[in-house]
């Protein structure tokens, strides 16, 4: 799938809003995109994780991992089309952590995914975490990357689609100015 195709997805099936949202950066934005609408459905989501799986496979990895919950979910379903394990990252005290008893090995190839990136920051709490096993990543994926291309990565990049969406600080956001209501969205909020 290309970034056009990905985008459609994100059209068609009403997944981009439109409106005055807090981000969960606490940046303000006129676009959110509620990755949701798409991963609730398991035929969408599996086209999806399809085309992230293909550009993984010459990567020959042993694990896929993934951070709650929408990461969690594409994870599983990428992992099951490389034919490999997936492993799932979940908040800790400080940062992302393994429950359920899972591990990584020294120098397991590792592939990490997620659903949108806006501030890098779930995933680089997840590359945070496989490298304190040492384990070796060989590429991070997302579906969407919102920051057109502004947050770093410190390993081969593989976004679906990226897009530059404005957000603003909330003290010069024109929409606060014009007084439209604002909409909370995210994981981090509820
Ligand atoms: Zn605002």
């Amino acid at each position: 799938m290309n970034q056009e195709e990905i985008l459609k997805l994100f059209r068609d099936s009403g997944a981009l809003l439109t409106g005055h949202f807090k981000l969960t950066s606490g940046r303000h934005s006129d676009v959110y995109y509620e990755k949701f609408t798409l991963l609730k459905n398991p035929a969408i989501c599996t086209l999806i994780c399809k085309a992230m799986a293909d550009k993984f496979r010459h990567l020959e990895a042993a694990t896929v991992v993934g951070p709650t919950t929408g990461g969690l979910i594409i994870a599983y379903d990428v992992a099951r089309y490389l034919g490999i394990e997936a492993l799932y990252a979940e908040p800790g005290e400080n940062g992302r952590i393994f429950k359920r008893g899972f591990s990584l090995d020294k120098k397991q190839k590792v592939v990490i995914v997620d659903d949108v990136q806006t501030t890098g920051r779930s995933i680089n709490e997840v590359i945070e975490l496989v490298r304190s096993y040492e384990a070796e990543i060989v590429a991070v994926g997302v579906l969407l990357d919102r920051s057109g291309g502004q947050v770093k990565i410190d390993y081969p990049f593989y976004p679906l689609a990226t897009v530059a969406a404005d957000s603003w600080e909330p003290s010069v956001c024109p929409l606060c100015k014009r007084g439209e209501p604002l909409t909370q969205r995210g994981s981090r909020q509820f």
